[in-house]
């Protein structure tokens, strides 16, 4: 299995319970596949220190997930060939009161990295169409009668579009955008939650509400299948990634990174015939 079995860009019909959660790939190889992934990340850090000397793209790699998944641990070992200068990260929490003050997408939009940076975005907007809509969160809004007088399915219709024009903007203003869906089993979530109970040192990472999140499994996964496939697109399409066995995940997003980083093509800029003989200039008087 290959990161690009996961990708969806729009063509055909997408059903999230076809998505494996596991790609069930032999225990023995996971000392190659580790291997394989440190080596796309040995490319990714070369590719960014192009991006970043090049800064004609910028790319947005977000992340959705039902909590467990392994977001978290994908972006600290994933990323860890990036240098810190060229990312900016952010977590999607609740939002604040001024950021309610405000459209959905204007928080986003103030963390979106300038063209030559990597954005990382654990959690995203894409929370406005999933925790919302399942949390039925449009009826608290305060918005005019034009906005929310309408039936649910209007509603997030509406900000599915939204979203597939924000991404069409950023699209055509030098931006890339990769979007990864861990996609992990209910059995797994189990053993991932029992373990945060089990282990002191990962006590923290649990909380009750998590456990009622976790019985709305059906109407996630309703929320998530209607947003992979409204907003898949060839320009930004989703990953679907199978994330029972994390070293495996973690193998495919490190290919979709390095995919994404090789479709920008960047290059260190080259200089003129006039900057040369200033540095030639130059040399020759650090030599004198
Ligand atoms: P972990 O998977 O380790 O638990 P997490 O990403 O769940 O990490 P938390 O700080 O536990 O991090 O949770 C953030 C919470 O904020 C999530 O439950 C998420 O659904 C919620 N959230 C994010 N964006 C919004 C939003 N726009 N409206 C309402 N809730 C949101
Ligand atoms: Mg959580």
């Amino acid at each position: 299995m290959d990161f690009s079995d996961c990708r969806y860009d729009g063509s055909g019909t997408f059903t999230l319970s076809a998505c494996p959660t596991s790609a069930r790939i032999d225990k023995d190889k996971r000392e190659s596949i580790e291997e394989a992934t440190l080596e796309n990340i040995a490319r990714m850090a070369d590719l960014q220190d192009k991006l970043y000397a090049d800064a004609r793209e910028g790319v947005i790699i977000l992340f959705q997930a039902m909590d467990a998944a392994g977001k978290d641990s994908t972006i600290k070992k994933v990323m860890t060939g990036l240098n810190p200068q060229g990312v900016n990260v952010h977590n999607f929490r609740q939002p604040s009161s001024e950021e309610l003050g405000h459209d959905y997408l204007w928080r986003a939009a103030r963390h979106l990295p300038q063209r030559g940076f990597i954005g990382l975005f654990n959690r995203s907007y894409y929370e406005d169409v999933l925790v919302t809509r399942v949390h039925s969160l449009q009826n608290g809004y305060a918005m005019p009668d034009r906005c929310l007088g309408m039936d649910a399915d209007s509603f997030y219709g509406l900000r599915l579009r939204q979203i597939r024009d924000f991404e069409r903007h950023l699209w055509e203003n030098g931006y890339r955008i990769l979007k990864i869906m861990l996609n992990v089993s209910p059995d797994e979530q189990r053993r991932r939650f029992l373990e945060r109970i089990d282990n002191p040192a990962k006590n923290w990472k649990f909380s009750s509400n998590d456990l009622a999140e976790r019985e709305l499994w059906p109407q996630y996964m309703q929320a998530y299948e209607q947003a992979i496939s409204h907003t898949s697109t060839p320009e930004s399409p989703w990953y679907v990634i199978p994330a029972d066995q994390k070293w495996f995940a973690r193998y495919l997003v490190s290919q979709a990174v390095v995919d994404v980083l090789e479709a920008c093509d960047p290059q260190y800029p080259t200089i003129s015939e006039e900057q040369r003989a200033r540095l030639a200039e130059c040399r020759i008087r650090l030599t004198q």
